[in-house]
């Protein structure tokens, strides 16, 4: 069955900790058989987010087939953040925003038109916006379930489908609101039943936050999808079809998509 990893994470470091490389994160994909990760930044959640959207972005030009780099932006810059949100959706490879609003420090209420800006943005490109939930403070699964109100034309991804003590607010919001979707990363064995029988099988994807994990983890939490109850063709969904629906991988294939010497956009 064909996999795509929507929640992983490619740094040299998180603070003082060194991360997987490039290497090492694809040959833990290849151990369990992940085709695609969706890549995040990490230390990029902390400041200076151009210099690692650039970052993932030349990861990915090494192997567009394999890696879908998301950009980071810092909505408490204003149009700064919305510029560079548009400077980096401008290149093809970009397939979608990650905020991680508690590491970010963003209330999303006190940068509410910037947010939406941002939103609008990748609504006009046609690209998710993920967003780690599932912890207070500013993370909660409400929290982004809001954000999410108020831009109805931009697909929203709750990055953890409520981690462990929101996953059952996360199905029921799911199910109500319509561009909302759930990145099943980390939840416990179970939890993926009720999200997919709660929230609806075309709105929920896997992630495994591998790249700040190890590979064993990636495998543990491949597993508790793996081994839920579920039909053979809503576990394709889930590991697969959804993924790729919301990446727009069959109308604008990745590994088309950049020459290896494009830059990070013009801000076309
Ligand atoms: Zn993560």
């Amino acid at each position: 069955m064909r996999i795509i990893d929507f929640h992983t994470h490619l740094d040299e470091r998180w603070l003082g900790t060194p991360l997987p490389s490039r290497g090492e994160l694809l040959d833990g994909m290849d151990r369990v058989g992940v085709a695609m990760s969706c890549i995040f930044t990490i230390q990029g959640l902390y400041g200076d987010c151009p210099r690692h959207n650039d970052a993932l972005l030349e990861h990915a030009k090494r192997c567009p087939d394999r890696l879908i780099p998301f950009a980071t932006v810092d909505p408490k810059e204003g149009a700064a953040a919305v510029e560079e949100a548009r400077r980096c959706l401008g290149n093809p490879l970009f397939r979608g925003i990650k905020f991680h609003p508690w590491l970010q420090a963003i209330a999303p209420s006190m940068v509410r038109e910037t947010m939406v800006e941002i939103l609008r943005c990748a609504a006009e490109h046609d690209v998710p916006v993920l967003f780690h939930d599932g912890t207070p403070p500013y993370s909660t699964t409400f929290q982004v379930a809001a954000v999410a109100r108020m831009v109805p034309e931009a697909m929203v991804v709750l990055g953890h489908a409520g981690l462990a003590d929101y996953v059952y607010p996360a199905g029921r919001l799911i199910r109500d609101v319509p561009n909302l979707y759930g990145c099943c990363c980390g939840p416990r064995p179970g939890d993926i039943e009720y999200l997919v029988e709660t929230g609806g099988a075309d709105k929920i994807l896997f992630g495994s936050d591998f790249g700040v994990c190890e590979w064993f983890l990636l495998a543990e939490r491949l597993d508790n999808v793996l081994e839920a109850d579920l039909p053979g063709a809503v576990m394709e969904k889930v590991l697969f079809g959804n993924a790729e629906r919301l990446l727009r991988l069959r109308e604008r294939p990745v590994a088309s998509a950049g020459s290896p010497d494009d830059g990070a956009g013009s801000g076309a």
